[in-house]
């Protein structure tokens, strides 16, 4: 305690919450002339450190904490101007997040807190004007630079050079002759604001009805939560524009959210076409200067649009009037570590804290959606047809039982047909398997070694691209050898299975002309070669897609004619509660990509099993039928969302320690009515980096508060040394 002792007597003190997972805000002193009025940022002392926080509480006297005298006083307070008050929103916001999901609220408010940098004065960098003095000499460079500097408001020194091919030397020559003016200029690109009206398109009697909604819900400025259920390319997103052009006009902002960064650019430039200015993007990938453009942008109201992942909901909004969740079924939405949120769940709360509307779109809505609608909290709106005259594809299945594939290879006949028909029509064709890589596993043909990761429970993927044995949990790579590790044996190691590599190796033996993309999450193409390679395959440059999951999601390529399923069961086996849901969607969406423009589409899905109900479904367009039987199924069972389930995973540097901590746990489990504890049993990935799991899972009631139940259970034993605990409240994942 080195601050010296000011006068209790009259000091006030506040709450101020750090982004770390403490259990709650520290008190601390306001020095004798500094102002905080709650949701302002400021730097106070933790240990030997300053850290950065934000004033979660009123000032209050000091007196009346706790232990006054050990009170530390704050450092700074950062100026309301550069950085406005977290609102009270914002704040209430995650301190409900901390409670339901049982996090520290300092570790969710940190995901507000990320961009300090954002908090000081805007930064400044200098540029140059034209003075109007001739210098003394004037070389053509010269000449050439006092033109170019006479346009516009003024240059970076770089942008300059380069607008009159001159080297950065002449500029600068030219300034220290007093030829040329250095003024400041802001650094960070300023917003323009949309206009609500700059591009409408003219919508369809449908699009009209159901836009007609949505503006409803933004102009009553209350609560409410509208799900958008219409199939692909029925114009969701037009409709769902005319919500977002009520709330600019009610000068408001909105969040539009979407579940895959690599999306992110497409649709940032659709944004910008409709409304005439170029909305703020959020997500990890970005760089930093765009990051703290688009956080003050946001904090100062400027930002009137952002496009952005789930953690755009952590902005610190100024004036948030609506936010829409696209693709609202997509479980990418969950974040997996530290806070376990569900961002649709969190952008519904935020709107019912915050009384403004959300709207879901989705052509294949979640199960937990749909019965929100049943249950009469969600208002439908549907929107049954394709705009224009393209139509759904017609589906068919080809039995892999009766007509397989040639030995060692995916594609069956039928499939290899259609893909040749639709080339040779001049039309695209798209590949779809679920799979990275090149092969799932890689062993021995001579002595049946299985190459396994050193840290998880899990095969090497082989990577062809790569040339590489990769982990798909922990990223672990290793060249692929000659010879088997533990018989030695040469040129005998073979890949077994496809993944997207592999039938893209046989889609190019097969059709040598064919121009193929390869689309996989995992091919490092960073946003701009993503976005590209889209641009490309809209283009029509490439002819045959192939592709995991990325190209399910909501792209629009016109020419697209045919869909393949190459393995329509992967992902039907685990024992996810969802698993059903999750591949009915994600064979939906991608049947949906085909016939988009003119011509009709056709989509073709190799299955195992033909005669299961989601297959039938799946051919006879069946939606409401096999929905109808997924919510039976889910009802019997007490799963979600009739039922809760809360994930706990126990793990730790060693199986002992992980069970010793899970059996402990399980004693002191307290009875209670509608909750079940099921468990502890080792995770189905029972090692992941190097450390083991252990899980139990909590099935309760809907009616249950369950956070009760787990803080009353949770905060009877510790975890120790290497132990550790995540609660998983609506969990989504079961490995
Ligand atoms: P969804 O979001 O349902 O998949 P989109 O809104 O992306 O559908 O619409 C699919 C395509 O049809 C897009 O290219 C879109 O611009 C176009 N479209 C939809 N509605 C209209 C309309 N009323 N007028 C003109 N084009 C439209
Ligand atoms: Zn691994």
């Amino acid at each position: 305690m080195t601050d010296p002792s000011p006068d209790l007597s009259s000091a006030l003190a506040a709450d101020v919450l750090l982004p770390l997972a403490l259990d709650g805000a520290y008190s601390y002193l306001v020095p004798e002339g500094m102002v905080v009025q709650p949701g302002c940022y400021v730097q106070v002392p933790l240990g030997p450190q300053i850290r950065i926080g934000i004033v979660w509480g009123e000032p209050r006297p000091a007196l009346e904490c706790e232990k006054p005298e050990r009170l530390r006083e704050m450092a700074h307070v950062y100026d309301v101007h550069d950085a406005p008050p977290l609102s009270n929103l914002n704040r209430k916001f995650i301190d409900w997040i901390a409670a339901y999901t049982l996090s520290p609220p300092g570790q969710v408010m940190r995901m507000t807190l990320r961009v300090p940098a954002a908090l000081d004065p805007p930064p400044v960098r200098f540029g140059y004007r034209a003075s109007g003095q001739v210098p003394e000499r004037l070389t053509p460079q010269r000449a050439r630079v006092l033109e170019v500097a006479g346009e516009g408001p003024a240059w970076s020194g770089s942008d300059l050079a380069s607008a009159a091919g001159v080297s950065s030397a002449v500029v600068k020559g030219l300034a220290e002759a007093g030829a040329l003016e250095k003024i400041a200029l802001p650094a960070l690109k300023p917003f323009t604001a949309p206009l609500p009206q700059a591009q409408p398109v003219t919508l369809s009697n449908d699009q009209e009805e159901a836009s007609k909604v949505l503006r409803k819900a933004v102009i009553a400025r209350d609560f409410s939560v509208t799900l958008l259920d219409g199939v692909t390319g029925s114009g969701k997103t037009e409709v769902y524009f005319e919500a977002v052009a009520a709330a600019l006009a009610a000068g408001k902002q909105v969040l539009i959210l979407l579940p895959e960064i690599a999306l992110t650019g497409q649709f940032i430039a659709r944004v910008d076409e409709r409304f005439g200015a170029a909305p703020g993007g959020w997500h990890s990938g970005m760089k930093p200067r765009e990051r703290e453009r688009v956080w003050r942008g946001v904090a100062h109201g400027d930002a009137k649009i952002v496009v952005g992942a789930r953690s755009a909901l952590f902005l610190p909004w100024a004036n948030l009037g609506l936010v829409i969740v696209d693709e609202e079924h997509e479980t990418a939405y969950k974040q997996e570590d530290g806070v376990r949120y569900h961002a649709r769940d969190m952008a519904i709360v935020f709107g019912a804290l915050g009384k403004f509307p959300i709207v879901l779109a989705s052509a294949t809505p979640s199960l937990e959606s749909l019965v929100n609608v049943d249950r009469g909290r969600f208002e439908l709106v549907r929107l049954p047809d394709r705009h224009g005259r393209a139509e759904l594809p017609q589906i068919d299945l080809v039995d892999l039982r009766e007509t397989p594939p040639e030995r060692g290879s995916w594609l069956s006949p039928p499939l290899v047909d259609a893909v040749g028909a639709a080339l040779e029509a001049g039309d695209q064709a798209m590949l779809f398997l679920n799979r990275r890589g090149y092969a799932p596993l890689t062993l021995c043909r001579t002595c049946g070694f299985r190459f396994e990761c050193p840290n998880c429970q899990a095969w090497l993927v082989e990577h062809r691209f790569r040339r590489q044995l990769m982990c798909h949990h922990c990223g672990h790579a290793s060249r692929i050898p000659n010879a088997c590790p533990e018989c030695e044996t040469e040129d005998a190691l073979v890949p077994c299975g496809p993944g997207v590599e592999r039938v893209a190796e046989e889609a190019l033996s097969r059709f040598p002309d064919a121009r193929i993309a390869v689309l996989s999450s995992d091919m490092i193409y960073g946003g701009e070669a993503l976005r590209q390679l889209l641009a490309e395959i809209v283009a029509g440059e490439h002819n045959l897609i192939i592709g995991t999951q990325l190209v399910a999601k909501g792209h629009h390529f016109p020419h697209l004619t045919l869909a393949g399923m190459v393995d329509a069961d992967i992902g039907l086996e685990n024992g996810d509660p969802r698993a059903g849901e999750r591949t009915w969607q994600l064979l939906s969406q991608v049947s949906g990509r085909a016939g988009r423009g003119e011509k009709p589409g056709r989509a073709i899905v190799q299955t195992h099993m033909p005669e299961h109900p989601l297959m039938q479904a799946l051919v006879a367009g069946d939606r409401d039928g096999y929905l109808a039987h997924e919510k039976h199924m889910r009802e019997r069972l007490d799963l979600p969302p009739y039922g809760r389930l809360t994930g706990l995973v126990i793990s730790a540097a060693s199986m002992g320690d992980a069970e010793r901590f899970a059996r402990e746990l399980a004693l002191c489990a307290p009875p209670a009515e509608g909750v079940r504890v099921l468990g502890p049993a080792p995770a189905p990935l029972a090692l992941i980096r190097g450390r083991h799991r252990v899980r139990f899972l909590v099935k309760s009631r809907r009616d249950v508060n369950i956070q009760a139940f787990l803080s009353e259970w949770l905060g009877q034993v510790k975890p120790k040394g290497s132990v550790r605990l995540a609660v998983d409240v609506d969990a989504y994942s079961f490995l």
